[in-house]
């Protein structure tokens, strides 16, 4: 989904356009009244004191609407200063009859206050229109088709747009094979029918965000060689009432018309929640999945129609999607291995003229956990650096670069670091590099930078060596103490103190790896083999456990917190003239790879007390 297209904006319809103009007609007409009325920029002066001064024949001329008062002092030909009396007359507030002061009272003006009223009644509404008209287009106008209301904006991929086949899908062999027997039913429904079999009707694809669920069902489609319309769940979210539902009717009467055809409809979740866990717009979503499910209920094996949607939260769908006749077949796609990895480089790299210094398989190694998007987005970065350079051919240094800013954000070298900053960043990552490099469970440091990137004033990478499945709590204990490896270094060069915000994302990430170690793993100590999952309702968060184990788990994750301090403040105490030594090198070099920093780091020490087990 990475690589979706983002929604277009939708021309602004003629009625915003329209209330545009009237709101502003009106915010125009109340500033212009406010400027006209009397009394617009005098100053404001309390009533007794205009009465005293006025009984002194300090003041010559009061003219009174209302209960407005516009006062001209001695000296001045016009009103610089006013006041409000209470209900009567001014001589009620204390006016002496004989005082010297001219007294014109004026009959309030009605217009005036019509207007104001007209304006005060009007101008919300008048916002309030113009609001929802700007919600309306929001929901309406993503394909500038500002009023095409309940009009399927399925896509048709036809036969100009470049087909995708299974051989551009790298991995997923064993998905890949069951959507196979989809393109036989497709391409040959006869044989199935004469034996009277049941030609599936939903397939579901469940898995990660970007890991070629829409390809695979667009090649399903090729491979077929049928049409392919889709349509995505999200789309409904924002949809008013019964839209949702008649587009997918609109969707699905094109698609028979088209038969034999595939209909996508990707994310389906965002309108196929269970119901306890509905957020949003339930009853919309409701309606729209109800009337896919109604459809794909009226298929039958003439129909010639295959719906393949996709998840990446199977466990969040309503089981009715799942009932029999419906998506009752199931595949999971997974993020690739690191076999699978190489193969999507290969694909994306295929066309890429690359140098020999290009190791594919090394950034395979180093991607786990990448979907094929992000791989995908990898090569198109390092073909970016390597044409922002005008070179022809792409390097490991391009290759590198494009997987640092895919996985962190971009480098900022034009970010000015002072040499206090440079310095503390060096000893932070040293922090981290050495504690990681020092503690047996932890991965290898493939990497150690200062150079700041995204929001990170340096980086400290290591790589796993393996793809693996599983995390131990010896593992989880060695790098919670590495991720703390950094604030640690700190401390101990700058003092209790000197500690600074550089930490913030590392304590963050070490506190929820913490806490999940203790709710979801069953990894506390005193919590050992249970979990604690959070539920949510209508009203918020719902905790299926007591305050007092609320409690315990607080202090489960304040334990594995205090411990990893400790044991990476141990492991750099004993070790501090590597330390030392580490970020010497750093503000030297900025970049120190793998190999140097076994180099450098040759000689350390696992000190005793930060030792887990033999
Ligand atoms: P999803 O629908 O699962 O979110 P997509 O099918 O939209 O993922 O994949 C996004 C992009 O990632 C694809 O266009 C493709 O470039 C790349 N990609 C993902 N998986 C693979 C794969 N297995 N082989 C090759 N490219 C892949
Ligand atoms: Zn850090």
């Amino acid at each position: 989904m990475a690589t979706k297209n983002q929604p277009q904006k939708g021309k602004v319809s003629k009625i915003t356009r329209l209330t545009a103009f009237w709101v502003i007609a009106c915010l125009i007409g109340l500033a212009v009244i406010s400027l006209f009325t009397p009394g617009g920029n005098l100053k404001e002066v309390p009533i007794n004191e205009v009465v005293s001064r006025a009984n002194a024949g300090k003041v010559v001329k009061l003219d009174i609407t209302g209960n407005d008062i516009e006062v001209t002092v001695k000296g001045e030909d016009r009103p610089t200063e006013k006041t409000i009396k209470e209900d009567g007359t001014i001589y009620d507030q204390g006016l002496k009859k004989d005082a010297k002061v001219q007294v014109n009272v004026k009959q309030p003006s009605v217009a005036g206050d019509v207007i104001l009223s007209v304006i005060t009644i009007f101008l919300p509404i008048a916002i309030i229109i113009g609001f929802f008209m700007f919600m309306m287009r929001q929901a309406q106008g993503q394909n500038n088709q500002a009023m095409s209301f309940g009009k399927s904006k399925a896509k048709l991929y036809g036969a100009d747009k470049k087909k995708v086949l299974f051989k551009d899908v790298a991995g997923n062999e064993a998905a890949k094979q069951d959507l196979e027997e989809i393109v036989d039913f497709l391409k040959f429904p006869k044989k199935y029918e004469q034996l009277g079999a049941k030609i599936p009707r939903g397939v579901l694809l469940s898995g990660s965000p970007g890991t070629g669920k829409t390809m695979m069902a667009r090649a399903v489609a090729s491979e077929a060689g049928v049409p392919f319309f889709s349509i995505s769940g999200s789309e409904f979210v924002e949809m008013f009432a019964g839209v949702g539902a008649s587009r997918v009717r609109d969707l699905f009467s094109k698609a028979k018309k088209n038969a034999p055809s595939i209909i996508f409809v990707d994310e389906i979740d965002a309108v196929a929640h269970k119901r306890d866990t509905r957020g949003g717009n339930g009853r919309e979503d409701e309606q729209t999945l109800n009337q896919i499910l109604v459809e794909m209920d009226g298929f039958d094996n003439e129909t010639g129609v295959i719906v393949i949607a996709a998840t990446n939260r199977a466990d969040m769908l309503d089981p009715a999607l799942l009932r029999p006749g419906r998506f009752d077949r199931r595949i999971t796609i997974t993020l690739p291995e690191r076999a699978d990895r190489l193969e999507i480089l290969k694909v994306h790299f295929k066309n890429k003229p690359l140098d020999s210094s290009v190791d594919l398989d090394k950034l395979a190694a180093k991607t786990a956990g990448s979907s094929g998007a992000d791989l995908a987005n990898i090569a198109n970065e390092a073909a970016i650096n390597t044409a922002r350079a005008n070179r022809k051919t792409i390097t490991g240094e391009d290759v590198d670069s494009a997987f640092e800013k895919v996985a962190i954000g971009p480098e900022r070298k034009s970010k000015i670091m002072n040499d206090k900053d440079r310095e503390l960043s060096a000893y932070h990552e040293a922090g981290h590099a050495i504690v990681g490099h020092i503690l047996p469970d932890s991965d290898p440091v493939h990497k150690v930078t200062i150079i700041p990137r995204g929001q990170t004033g340096g980086v400290t990478w290591f790589l796993p060596p393996e793809d693996k499945s599983y995390t131990s709590v010896y593992e989880f204990k060695d790098i919670l103490a590495r991720a703390l490896g950094g604030r640690m270094a700190e401390k101990i060069v700058y003092g209790d103190d000197g500690v600074t915000t550089g930490a913030g994302s590392d304590l963050k990430h070490a506190s929820e790896m913490a806490r999940s170690m203790v709710t979801e793993e069953g990894m506390g100590s005193g919590l050992r083999n249970q979990v604690f999952t959070e539920d949510r309702d209508f009203f918020g968060v719902v905790k299926p456990y007591s305050d007092q184990t609320a409690e315990k788990i607080d202090e489960e994750v304040a334990k594995l917190m205090a411990e990893a301090g400790k044991r990476a403040e141990v492991v750099l105490a004993e070790n501090r003239k590597y330390l030392d030594g580490l970020a010497k090198v750093l503000l030297d070099k900025e970049t120190i790879e793998e190999e140097e920093v076994g180099k450098i780091l040759k000689g350390t020490t696992l000190p005793g007390t930060a030792k887990l087990h033999n």
